[in-house]
Formats: C-alpha cells, structure tokens, sequence
C-alpha cells in the first residue's frame, strides 16, 4: 500500500488517511494550502453559492474575515438579498429580540452591516456618513477617473451595491 506523499495532495477536494499508516478513517482535510488539519468548517465559496470550502476553525475565521461579501455580485442581487433578509428580520425586531451577534443597534440587518463594512464606514454610522462615504468611493474609483483599471471598477461596483442595499433599508424605514 502506498504511503501518502505530497504527491498524493494535489487537486481538489484533498483526502487523505488520517494517522498515516494505520489508515482507518478518511478525514477531508482543510482546504487552505498546506494546512494539515481536519477541514470541518463549511464556507460557501461565493455569496449565491452552494459549493463550499471546508476548513480548519482557524482558516474558516481567516476566511471569513477575508471575504467579500459583495464580490461578483451586482447592485440588484445585493438588494434583492436584503430585502429577502430583511423581510425575514422583521418578525424578529418586533418580537424586540433583533440581534445580529452583538454588532450594531439591533435596527440594521445583517447586510447593512455589511454594506457599510464595504463602505470603510463603522457599524453605527448614520445614513448621512454612508452617502458621503459612498460618493467619496464612487468618485474615486469611478471608470471615467480610472479608465481601464479592473481593481478600481470592482471597487466602483462594490461600493454602489453597497449604497443600494443602504438607500433601500433607508426607504423602506421611512415607508
Ligand atoms: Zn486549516
């Protein structure tokens, strides 16, 4: 039987027999590049997504740190994402037990938070910060100022889908 080598790790998903020779069990290993441990924390691998990674705790923390949640997505998915979770929220801030982990005042859903990461702005932000932040970044990485640079134009797009789901969680208060 032959050994497991780093011959044997390549491509995707990686396996391999877990305590070497012995051999018994099967575990998938973290997904994050020359981790050896046991991946048993799911990540999806894009928003929409229901491919995953599976990681060790700490590279799924890493992860999650890492990504973001607006990549490859447009201002319509982003809102429409909202809007399905908001309206999925709203039993819950009734009920008065609205909490998303801790972060914020309990009347910004999760994508909000979100959105205003995106935005460089902190969690108790007021509508005001978002708008001049989200035209400060829009400027800044607009196509018609960075002409031909992808990065800017990922930006650009990422800010607006920000400001999309903002500007409507803020009409939909004020409705
Ligand atoms: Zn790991």
């Amino acid at each position: 039987m032959a050994r497991a080598t780093r011959s044997n790790d390549w491509g995707f998903p990686r396996w391999r027999s877990y305590g070497g020779e012995r051999g018994a069990a099967k575990v998938r290993l973290c997904d994050r590049h020359g981790c050896d441990r046991p991946g048993d924390c799911p990540a999806p691998k894009s928003p929409n997504s229901p491919e995953r990674w599976w990681f060790c705790a700490e590279h799924a923390g890493e992860y999650n740190r890492g990504w973001d949640y607006f990549a490859g997505l447009s201002a319509e998915e982003a809102a429409a994402r909202e809007k399905g979770e908001a309206s999925g929220a709203a039993g819950y801030a009734r009920a008065g037990h609205y909490h998303w982990g801790g972060e914020g005042d309990g009347t910004r859903s999760r994508d909000e938070l979100r959105a205003l990461s995106a935005l460089e702005l902190e969690v108790d932000a007021t509508f005001e910060d978002a708008k001049a932040a989200w035209r400060r970044l829009a400027k800044a990485n607009h196509p018609d100022v960075r002409p031909g640079d992808a990065e800017a134009a990922e930006r650009f797009r990422r800010v607006q889908a920000a400001w999309d789901v903002l500007r409507q969680a803020e009409e939909r208060r004020a409705a």
